[in-house]
């Protein structure tokens, strides 16, 4: 009876039991390095339950996915990755599956799973950081000057997506981010090679990096403009042509509440300006006009780009559109997309793909980049002290108007025109000091 009374619940317990005889099958693994961390992703036939520990000497990272099978064998690494090693598995008695990775050095490891999206179906991803024990990696805060003792104008170009995530896709099969990554560096070239201007690349390859911390690389290596490149996709494959585009307002102001919420970091955000101290009224208003300032230069920058993107194509409306990007949300920096092109449609993806295309494109870029800053050179770089600042006084004029109309000092006025008195005739030619 009692037997009888034990089976029943055995059997009661071995229906009740989750269907979890399916094992995960992992069909395919990527593997993406960018410079400070590496990017594992394995595809996998549904959501995998999975663990991840280090161990040490030689340094090595395990990573265990409850029943799960290989698909294929995994890629042979030798050589091929600056830290991974190598990649062993190995099929433990309840079903897991260990995959051991030997590294040579030691790094942060961090795991997640993806759900599916339009490119990818279940994804089990493993970050490996080797920022941790690298001292190269600190941010680069340090002011760039030539040997001129003049500032460098400082351009960070943003090649869109990257690595896991490509972009839009044409029907040619080429990737936004490798077409805009391409772009990206003819237009580093272009800006290397003129004087008194260095490119910061955001991503200089085939790995992807979060939109706020491309803007904060641009902040670290104290951009004077960022331009982030993409090439769009449509659904219409006649759709065609170039945009250009700036923050709208609304993605403007959610964002400056943001920032503003996050006051401890936003000291030089305003031109220096601890906003730590500041009331919240103050600290807002201080924090709009460091914002409003920046976004007439984003919208001057993109008419100059919009402008000389027509000279080579067509744009697709012909003016500057706002939109709430991410990446455009630097309050203190002024910062442009560019979608180059529509992808989807074939002419543009062959002229994307296509490498005097390419360089049409870049010195398009270079031009309108150079145009807004021969117009607006930022303060103490080359650029603003090889700037015509001469102004010949007319009748009616004094030393105090002259001052005001270039918003200068007097005293800067006098002391570098070396006057002794206000007094000043036509004709006479003064020296603007830079403000
Ligand atoms: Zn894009």
């Amino acid at each position: 009876m009692l037997r009888m009374k034990q089976i029943a619940a055995l059997l009661l317990l071995f229906f009740s039991l989750p269907l979890l005889a399916q094992p995960v099958t992992i069909n395919n693994l990527r593997i993406w390095s960018a410079p400070d961390h590496i990017r594992l992703v394995l595809d996998t036939s549904a959501p995998a339950e999975h663990s991840l520990f280090s161990l040490t000497d030689p340094p090595r990272l395990v990573l265990d996915v409850e029943q799960a099978v290989l698909r294929e064998e995994l890629p042979d690494l030798k050589g091929k990755n600056p830290i991974v090693q190598g990649l062993r598995s190995a099929k433990r008695k309840d079903g897991t599956l260990r995959i051991v990775l030997d590294l040579n050095r030691r790094v942060k490891p961090k795991s997640f799973v993806l759900k599916p999206n339009s490119q990818y179906g279940h994804r089990l991803v493993v970050d490996l950081d080797s920022a941790v024990n690298a001292a190269t990696a600190a941010p680069k805060t340090v002011k760039s000057v030539a040997s001129s003792g003049q500032r460098e104008i400082v351009v960070a170009i943003d090649a869109g997506h990257g690595g896991e995530d490509p972009g839009a896709k044409g029907r040619g099969g080429t990737f936004e981010k490798d077409v805009v990554l391409a772009i990206a560096k003819e237009l580093a070239r272009r800006i290397d090679r003129e004087k008194g201007m260095k490119a910061v690349l955001i991503r200089d390859g085939d790995y992807y990096i979060g939109l706020r911390t491309r803007m904060k690389l641009a902040r670290e290596h104290r951009a004077d403009l960022f331009v982030s490149l993409h090439a769009d996709a449509f659904r219409d494959a006649r759709v065609s042509g170039a945009s250009v585009y700036t923050l709208s307002q609304r993605g403007a102001s959610s964002e400056a509440a943001r920032w503003l919420a996050e006051r401890e970091n936003s000291a030089d955000l305003v031109g220096g300006v601890s906003l730590e101290d500041k009331d919240e009224l103050l600290a807002s208003v201080l924090l709009d006009l460091s914002q409003t300032g920046t976004q007439e230069a984003s919208d001057q920058v993109a008419g100059h780009l919009l402008n000389r993107l027509e000279k080579i194509g067509r744009t697709h409306k012909g003016r500057v559109q706002q939109a709430g990007f991410m990446v455009l949300k630097s309050p203190d920096i002024p910062s442009v997309l560019v979608e180059l092109a529509y992808i989807s449609n074939p002419e543009e993806e062959r002229k994307l793909r296509n490498r005097r295309h390419q360089q049409k494109m870049a010195e398009a870029l270079m031009s309108g980049i150079q145009g807004f800053f021969s117009q607006n050179p930022p303060p103490g770089t080359l650029l603003a002290k090889l700037q015509p600042r001469d102004h010949v006084i007319t009748r009616g004029e004094t030393l105090g108007l002259i001052a005001e109309q270039y918003q200068v000092s007097l005293n800067s006025l006098r002391e570098v025109n070396k006057l002794s008195s206000d007094l000043i005739r036509v004709g006479q030619v003064l020296q603007i000091p830079e403000t």
